[in-house]
Parts: C-alpha cells; structure tokens; sequence
C-alpha cells in the first residue's frame, strides 16, 4: 500500500527543525529511523502533511559520559547502543536490551530517541529507559526540559511530548557501587517485539540487602510501567529466590493486563510474573559480582 501525500523536508540543523515543528504541530510527523514510521504511512495509519526528515541533525547524534552519568542522543541507533563499549561499562542495560530489539536490519535503521517517543506498547527501550530512572529531554522553540521516564509514558503510543516538542535526548544517571541489571524478554516469534520483557536494576547495601530496586515492564499493558508492588517487597530484603518469587508475584499488580492473539490477559500476568523473577535472579547475580 502507499502512504498519503505529503510534503517532505530533510531539516538541516535542530533550530529549522524545531521551527518548522512549531509551526505545523499536529500536522507533523518526525521522521528519525522510520522502522515505526514509515509503516504506519504505508497503511494509512498515519496521513501527516509533512514529514520531517530530522535524521541528518548532528546535534541529535553521539554517546557522551557527563559528570552525572550518561548522555545518549535521541538519533543514536540501536546498532551503536548494542556495540557501545562505553555502555557495556557504564550502563550495561542498555546494550543487552538493544540485542533484543528486532533484526539487524531494524537495529541498524531504528533510533533510541524514535523507540522512547514512539511508545509502543511492547517496545524494549522504553522499559530499560524506566528502570534506569532516565531523564528524556524535550526541546522546543521555547527552550528544553527534562522529563523524568516515568511521567514520560502516558498511554498506549502516547508520550509526555507536546507537538511542537522534539526528544533531543536522554539522560541516564550512573549507577551506584553494588548494583546489577538485567533485561529478559519473552518474544512474539514472527516480529520480535515482547509479549513480555522485563528490566530490573538492584543495588545492594553494604551487608549485601536489597537498598534499591527498579523493576519495569513492557508488553503487559497499554503503556510501559514501573512495577511499585514489586519493588516495594524487595527493599531492605535479602535477595534470595524465596524473596524474588514473592516480588515477581505482584509484577502486574494494579495493571490492566493486555489480552490478545498472541497471549490471554492470563497468560501474560503469568508471564509477567515468571520474567520479572528471572530478570531480578539475573540482576543480582550480577550485583553480586559488581564493584
Ligand atoms: C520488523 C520490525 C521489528 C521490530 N521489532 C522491535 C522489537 O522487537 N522491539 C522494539 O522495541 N521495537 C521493534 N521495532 C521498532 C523499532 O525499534 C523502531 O526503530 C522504533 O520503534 C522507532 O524508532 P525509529 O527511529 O525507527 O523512529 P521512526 O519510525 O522514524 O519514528 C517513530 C515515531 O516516533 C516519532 N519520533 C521519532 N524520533 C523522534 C524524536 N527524536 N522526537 C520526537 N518524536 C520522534 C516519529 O514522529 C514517529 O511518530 C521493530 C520494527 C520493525 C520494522
């Protein structure tokens, strides 16, 4: 099928690009890797006036280390977050959820930037972006803000962004002494997207409890959402199989469980409920082993 008509302009700095967005809002769509967008145009899903190529800008480009933690450019692809030696030290999350996005060709194509603002709701990122308390930040003719990943995720594909509001980038705090993480995912064969994938981080205290915990999970509901039942049993515990079965048990606790062809609102609750243990059992045996 082809898209609808619609004007095309490749923008050529951050500053035409937010202009142009402020003056057709609603009626924009951005164009960054286009592995979500440009199907929607083929099916008609999506029918915008203008479409707003903001894949050349290269201030929306680069994996940077800050006094805080880390800076990752809304352009960056998934490729370059997968192979990123800087990440593998830093923030190992990220990489090892990048390997579970799609195909190599989708991974060379999508931006993290596009998978955070897109918001589907069984995206990858969007979940280790959750677990990682990232800060998303969005920019606009009026100047940037940041929002917090856990207000940035409002509803089913809808995101925090206004429509003159282009995501610039994210920010990821660094992680303390003592902690692992670990992202697990159960994939729908034929897309590769989850039914189920869940992204923890643990830090232990000194004595070798459970100090902090950030639990997040994607494919169960409309939107990605941090998992507070489950968080809240693991603090101050000790982190043993009998304690992570008891927080995976609550996993989708307060959700509205998804049904579909691909999984019962049953069987994903169960699911969530298994993933979310063998992704806390994975965290801590690497937290174990972390500096
Ligand atoms: C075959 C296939 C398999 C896939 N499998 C998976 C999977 O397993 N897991 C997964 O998570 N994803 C999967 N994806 C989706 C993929 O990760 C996309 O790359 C991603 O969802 C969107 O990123 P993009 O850069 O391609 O965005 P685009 O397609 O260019 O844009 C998507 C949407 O985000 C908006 N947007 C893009 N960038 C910005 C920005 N900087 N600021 C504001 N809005 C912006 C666009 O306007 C558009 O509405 C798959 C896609 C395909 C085609």
């Amino acid at each position: 099928m082809y898209s609808a008509p619609f004007e095309y302009v490749c923008a050529t700095s951050l500053a035409e690009a937010l202009r142009l967005v402020n003056e057709r809002r609603e009626d924009t769509k951005l164009l960054a890797g286009g592995q979500s967008l440009i199907p929607l145009l083929k099916l008609r899903l999506a029918a915008p006036g203008l479409v707003l190529d903001i894949g050349r800008l290269a201030e929306l480009k680069g994996i940077r280390e800050t006094a805080e933690g880390i800076e990752i450019g809304a352009l960056v692809r998934h490729a370059e977050i997968e192979n990123s030696e800087l990440l593998a030290r830093a923030c190992p999350l990220l990489p090892e959820t990048a390997a579970e996005v799609g195909d190599l060709q989708v991974r060379n194509r999508g931006t993290f930037g596009g998978s955070l603002a897109h918001a589907d709701p069984a995206g990858d990122f969007p979940a280790a972006a959750l677990a990682l308390d990232a800060k998303l930040i969005a920019s606009s003719v009026a100047g940037h803000r940041s929002i917090a990943a856990q207000d940035f995720f409002v509803d089913l594909m809808t995101t925090a962004l206004q429509a003159n509001e282009i995501l610039t980038a994210i920010l990821v705090p660094k992680l303390g002494p003592r902690t692992g993480s670990a992202y697990v995912k159960m994939r729908q064969q034929a897309s590769g997207f989850a039914i189920v994938g869940v992204a923890s981080v643990l830090t232990f205290d000194s004595r070798g409890k459970i100090e902090k915990a950030r639990v997040a999970i994607t494919g169960v509901g409309p939107a990605p959402y941090r998992a507070s039942a489950a968080e809240g049993r693991l603090r101050g515990v000790n982190p043993e199989d009998r304690a992570m079965e008891h927080a995976a048990a609550a996993a989708a606790d307060g959700v509205d469980v998804s049904g579909d062809m691909h999984a019962s609102a049953e069987y994903r609750r169960e699911l969530a409920a298994i993933f979310t243990r063998r992704s806390l059992e994975a965290a801590a045996a690497r937290a174990r082993k972390a500096p």
